[in-house]
């Protein structure tokens, strides 16, 4: 099962390792697929569970590594969601995130908030910009329904 999107994630990621000398391997390629086909916010310990589906014996450090690479690479954005735990977003242009406080999830909000150019004016101060997030913090809908 391969769509037209997966097939374009997958050239962009060779595109992007052959620019920059990287080599391109099956690890790469899978976590790349498990990132478009969550489609959403996942901690690297959810996405080496399903890494290992096609790959056994994949370590969380392997998958770290794989993901910064990726970070550097421009295709997924890494933010802190509740807790402190850091969550992989397929998404890569800068928006806004809702994390709640009690269950941890994130989800994207959708606001004309100018992050994109809140990263110009950084550059414009001198500044080297590598994202920029807004985080609204409280409680999702569900959780705040059981208080
Ligand atoms: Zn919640
Ligand atoms: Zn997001």
């Amino acid at each position: 099962m391969t769509t037209a999107s997966e097939g374009t994630a997958k050239e962009a990621l060779i595109d992007a390792l052959r620019r920059r000398g990287g080599r391109v391997t099956s690890q790469r390629l899978v976590i790349n697929e498990i990132l478009r086909e969550l489609g959403r916010h996942a901690t690297a310990e959810e996405i080496r569970e399903r890494v290992e589906v096609h790959l056994p014996n994949v370590s969380l450090p392997t998958v770290y590594s794989t993901l910064e690479l990726f970070e550097e690479l421009g295709i997924v954005r890494s933010f802190r969601g509740g807790d402190g735990v850091t969550l992989y977003d397929p998404r890569t242009d800068p928006h806004p995130h809702l994390i709640c406080e009690s269950c941890g999830v994130a989800t994207d909000l959708e606001a004309p908030l100018d992050l994109a150019g809140a990263i110009e004016a950084a550059k414009g101060a001198g500044f080297s910009p590598r994202t920029a997030d807004l985080v609204v913090t409280g409680l999702c809908h569900s959780c705040a329904s059981q208080a």
